[in-house]
């Protein structure tokens, strides 16, 4: 393994897999491919805060007994990045499992000036970041790792903001090529994904894929 995708984490859990498996299937409609994006969300969500250190607390239960347990203090310290709008289903998941994050919004287009994938580049068109302390966890919401030009033009201007404590990329199917773009130029960004698919057609479409997220969730 090369010393950049020591920081990619690939979510192997049945759940998330059948999930994946749904989406993919071209036949999937509009309604449960939305809804599968949704529990996939939630899942990476768990995934991530599995990483995240605890700290051992007492409380005192009903029966007036003391119990100990765990909190998970970055669980409040979260802020989201929704790229648009293909993400969209993707961050309503993951804020079931983050209610306190905060979120941003970075609308890109990607526009093919002509065939070839590096012919496809990111036009950003409004962008929305709360502001954030190195205490944070920003986490980018992307789907589909592609080329990896949204996430490159999305860390770009997360880094004109602050350093957070960490920078998370989440997404649903990343590709060798654009894994490769992200971790080149920003080893310390943690990806995590349900699949890890090996091509690119010549419209920076990852196949085998599945589709258009943000078409095949919202028409
Ligand atoms: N964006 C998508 O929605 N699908 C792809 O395959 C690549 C980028």
């Amino acid at each position: 393994m090369s010393a950049a995708r020591k920081n990619v984490h690939v979510i192997n859990h049945p759940l998330a897999q059948a999930i994946l498996t749904e989406l993919r299937n071209k036949n999937t409609p509009q309604i449960p491919f939305r809804k599968g994006l949704v529990k996939l969300g939630r899942l990476t969500a768990v995934e991530i805060i599995s990483s995240f250190p605890t700290k051992e607390v007492s409380v005192e239960t009903p029966l007036n007994v003391k119990a100990k347990g765990v909190v998970v203090p970055d669980m409040e310290h979260i802020v989201i990045i929704n790229v648009l709008r293909a993400a969209t289903a993707l961050v309503e998941g993951m804020l079931k499992s983050f209610p306190y994050a905060r979120l941003g919004v970075l609308a890109v287009q990607r526009v093919e000036e002509k065939e070839g994938i590096e012919n496809v580049k990111p036009v950003k068109f409004f962008v929305k970041i709360p502001k954030f302390n190195g205490d944070d966890t920003v986490i980018v919401a992307d789907p589909m790792l592609a080329t990896g030009g949204t996430l490159l033009t999305t860390i770009a201007e997360i880094y004109k903001i602050g350093k957070p404590k960490r920078l998370i990329l989440a997404s649903v199917i990343s590709c060798d090529y654009g894994i490769d773009q992200v971790t080149k130029k920003y080893p310390e960004a943690e990806l995590y994904t349900v699949a890890i698919d090996h091509e690119l057609n010549t419209h920076a479409y990852i196949v085998p894929g599945l589709g258009d997220a943000g078409d095949r969730s919202f028409g």
